[in-house]
């Protein structure tokens, strides 16, 4: 479920979402991470998600894909920025409005 609704949201972008893998990850529970984009040095990017957020709603975790997802448009053109600044944060908003998922979703997590 999670890949297809990545790939949904990703088509919207000009990444090769093909590419982009999707999988879950258990984080350490004292960081309280719920999501992370990743870019590796060979230029492959992914996203993790924590365990726990398979039991959220489809709205929540569409939200949190949408974050990773303009973090990865950014790292397109300057890769490994991963700041929440202005180009981050109108191209989440974009993303945001296109997915139907708040825009608060835009921020940074911790
Ligand atoms: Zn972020």
């Amino acid at each position: 479920m999670i890949n297809e609704l990545f790939l949904t949201l990703c088509l919207s972008t000009s990444l090769p979402c093909a590419d982009i893998s999707v999988r879950t990850y258990e984080f350490n529970k004292r960081e309280q991470k719920e999501a992370m984009a990743y870019m590796t040095k060979s230029g492959k990017m992914g996203v993790l998600l924590d365990d726990s957020t398979l039991r959220y709603s489809e709205n929540k975790i569409k939200g949190l894909l949408v974050h990773e997802l303009a973090h990865m448009v950014v790292w397109h053109t300057r890769p490994y920025d991963g700041d929440h600044g202005h180009k981050y944060t109108v191209i989440c908003r974009k993303l945001a409005l296109e997915a139907g998922v708040s825009p608060n979703n835009c921020k940074p997590m911790i």
